[in-house]
């Protein structure tokens, strides 16, 4: 009666973040995921250990490097109609300059289930590994991920110049052969010469990390020095070192004075401000 061929019904593909490296910086839901996948895609060496180390025998794994867009759909479809777990693994966040959108039109095209599970950026991880927060009362307040300009366009009015304008936290990806950019962007946006910078390279990667603190002026020569040239988050921000600084404006939150929903102020404050954390 039916003569459409009926597919075993498919199983699912899941976008896992892998982290920056460290495979143990995997979260512990993705780290689930791949210890029960039929099938892993893998996006470069970044991520190959974390797939190696924790998938189960028998586990189908790939390489994405030499894949077209078109082929990598073609495997996860695949895959997915043979195993009930399939994860397409990629380096941090998943969300973030990784193509996700583009390999999920396919699949939803193909009426394959699909879910994203987060990982932490690398962003993250070099504000950790050069201990910096990318957030600090009263200095700066706001966090802006960007990158310059290499083959892939800048959107109108997202040049680094125009983002650095605000003064905020940039941490900027992609961009490591591209420092004279940078640096010429920040410059034309108001920044000191002097203004602090930090560049990481391999963040987390356990004997391969390198940070390279400079300035403005000086952080390309610094960088070329010490041969950087993949691999890296280039970090501007107004709270760069305060690690060191005497005079450091408090977070509100933890202020013996303050009173918020969690907790009663223990010492009474001349102006007492409710605000929520
Ligand atoms: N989705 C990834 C970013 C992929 S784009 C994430 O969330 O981190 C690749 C860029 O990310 C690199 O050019 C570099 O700028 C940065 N990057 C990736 N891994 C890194 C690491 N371990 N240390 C420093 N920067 C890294």
């Amino acid at each position: 009666m039916n003569e459409r061929v009926i597919a075993t019904a498919p199983g699912t593909v899941w976008f896992v973040g892998a982290g920056p490296g460290d495979p143990e910086l995997i979260t512990v839901k993705g780290r689930g995921l791949i210890e029960r996948a039929g099938a892993i895609l893998f996006a470069g060496s970044l991520v190959s250990e974390t797939a190696t180390r924790w998938a189960p025998a028998g586990c189908v794994v790939a390489d994405s490097k030499d894949m077209t867009l078109e082929q990598m759909s073609t495997w996860l479809i695949a895959q997915a109609a043979r195993c009930e777990t399939v994860v397409r693994l990629q380096t941090g966040d998943p969300g973030l300059y990784g193509a996700l959108i583009e390999l999920v039109q396919p699949l939803d095209a193909a009426g394959v289930p699909i879910a994203v599970v987060p990982g932490v950026s690398s962003a993250m991880a070099s504000a950790a590994a050069a201990v910096e927060s990318l957030t600090l009362p009263e200095v700066t307040q706001t966090v802006i991920f960007t990158r310059v300009e290499g083959r892939t366009p800048m959107p109108e009015g997202e040049s680094l110049e125009a983002l650095a304008a605000h003064h905020s936290t940039l941490c900027i990806f992609l961009s490591i052969t591209l420092m004279g950019k940078v640096t010429a962007a920040l410059l034309a946006a108001g920044w000191s010469p002097d203004a602090p910078m930090v560049v990481v390279h391999k963040a987390s990667w356990p004997g391969e990390e390198k940070i390279v603190r400079g300035t403005v002026a000086t952080i390309q020569a610094l960088c070329r020095e010490a041969r950087i040239v993949s691999q890296s988050m280039i970090i501007a921000s107004p709270n760069l070192g305060a690690r060191q600084w005497t005079t450091l404006a408090k977070s509100k939150l933890y202020d013996a004075s303050f009173t918020h929903r969690f907790r009663r102020a223990s010492v009474p404050a001349a102006d007492l401000v409710q605000d929520t954390p």
